[in-house]
């Protein structure tokens, strides 16, 4: 099939690359020059395990097509999929929809009679209808249709995720748009993954429902992390004891200093504002969003008491990204630690294996950058971890007690063992390990 992808980010470049592997012709439309350049030359501009390796094959396989011209990109298509940035609205936490608009107003003009649109963006209920009347008004056929095929993939494991999904949902109405949609899918069925045809608006709400019930996990067992620190309890054994139930399960239930990234604060929030519209207050996730904001400076005030203060302390910073196997840094928790240290007097030197360009676009020449671990936390008062990556878990508990000039390490991620590290002679603070910064 001819497919078109309009938006090179995490979600467009993942899907077009998928949907190539798949077994499909695919051109992909970027508005930023530089990134489509890139992507002629076969560079992925972001970190993605996986991504570029299977994106070069399907351009040796002549699958391929990067441009920047929106005629160039759809006419002669048959499925048009958008996958644009929904950013939140900082004014009042709603779904900024006008990347998706413009997207739709763009391509209108060039689709032809029975041509799919499909909303790969997170959008909000009732979008597909929105964006349907957009394609008519600027030219488009009046049989066009919109379907409402949301993302789940996560950064790090995007290919992964993509190519093996727990589920793929498909929100139309007509039974036409629906079989071509599943003609896609279809090597996915074949390998067992569930194809769900519900309304467009289902298929909306469902993906605002998938984050929001993993921003609550999350921020549940956060919660009683800090609980079992404040009762001397390592609460390991009991996310454990907890998981193994298989109503509940092992996964996003492992402590941390609060969920971050481009999905997780936006889509919560933007769920709370769907909610609010349709005059219903989602008690339980206004919940989650106000204790998640809440643990960055409730972690740094620990610190600070272990410090016996702030002021005048080097912190060495291990990772900036959101999570482990990506660059993005947005939203994420190791920034505002690093913000809330300095506004407490601290300086900071930070390192992270991917993250730190990204990262200088936002904290800027506020904290000094290192290129190693060790060098972040050379002559540091504590080592602290807000990342998962796996070259920290490979860290000699040894050589950070000797680096630091100070002995705390706060280990926010879990990495380590608290009995270990003190052996090693650190002081040592986790998110729920029952010791120190309750
Ligand atoms: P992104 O910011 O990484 O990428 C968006 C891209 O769209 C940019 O490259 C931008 O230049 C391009 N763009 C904007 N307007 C355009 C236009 N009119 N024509 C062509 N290109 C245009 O965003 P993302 O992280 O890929 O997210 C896209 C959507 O997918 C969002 O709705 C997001 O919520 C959702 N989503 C993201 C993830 C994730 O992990 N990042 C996961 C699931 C769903």
């Amino acid at each position: 099939m001819e497919i078109c992808v309009i938006g090179a980010g995490y979600v467009g470049l993942v899907t077009a690359v998928c949907v190539a592997e798949l077994g499909n012709n695919v051109r992909c439309l970027d508005i930023d020059e530089e990134r489509v350049e890139a992507l002629i030359n076969g560079k992925v501009p972001f970190h993605e395990p996986g991504l570029e390796e299977m994106m070069r094959r399907n351009i040796e396989k002549g699958r391929f097509l990067f441009t920047t011209d929106v005629e160039e990109a759809v006419k002669g298509t048959e499925v048009v999929y958008i996958a644009v940035g929904t950013p939140m609205n900082p004014d009042d936490g709603s779904v900024n929809l006008d990347y998706v608009k413009g997207a739709a107003r763009d391509i209108a003009p060039y689709l032809s009679s029975g041509m799919i649109v499909v909303d790969k963006s997170t959008v909000p209920v009732g979008t597909a209808r929105t964006v349907k009347s957009i394609l008519i008004e600027a030219g488009a056929p009046h049989d066009v249709q919109v379907v409402s095929n949301p993302e789940f993939l996560r950064e790090g494991t995007a290919v992964c995720d993509f190519m093996e999904p727990d589920r793929v949902i498909l929100g139309t109405d007509t039974e036409k748009a629906a079989e071509t949609m599943k003609s896609i899918y279809r090597p996915l069925a074949e390998q067992g993954c569930e194809i769900l045809i519900t309304s467009p608006e289902a298929a909306e709400l469902t993906k605002y429902a998938s984050n929001a019930f993993l921003a609550v996990k999350l921020t549940f067992i956060n919660e009683i992390a800090l609980l079992a620190d404040n009762a001397g309890i390592d609460v390991l054994d009991v996310t454990r004891g907890v998981g193994l139930d298989k109503r509940i399960g092992t996964r996003y239930l492992m402590p941390g200093p609060g969920y971050g990234g481009s999905c997780l604060p936006k889509d919560t929030s933007g769920l709370l504002h769907i909610g609010r519209s349709y005059n219903s207050q989602l008690r339980l996730v206004e919940a989650a969003v106000t204790i998640n904001h809440s643990i960055p400076a409730i972690l740094i005030r620990r610190v600070g008491d272990a410090l016996g203060g702030l002021t005048g302390k080097r912190i060495g910073l291990l990772g900036l990204t959101f999570k482990a196997g990506t660059d993005d840094v947005r939203e994420s928790p190791a920034i505002d630690l690093a913000k809330g240290f300095l506004e407490f007097g601290a300086s900071v030197t930070a390192y992270d294996p991917k993250g730190i360009e990204l990262a200088k676009c936002v904290l800027g020449d506020s904290i000094a950058y290192a290129d190693s671990s060790m060098a972040a936390i050379s002559g540091a008062n504590v080592a602290v971890i807000a990342t998962d990556w796996p070259e920290f878990t490979e860290l000699k508990l040894s050589q950070i007690a000797e680096t630091l000039s100070g002995d705390l390490l706060a280990d926010f991620r879990n990495i380590f063992d608290p009995k270990d590290a003190e052996e090693a002679g650190l002081r040592y603070m986790g998110m729920g390990r029952g010791r120190l910064g309750s």
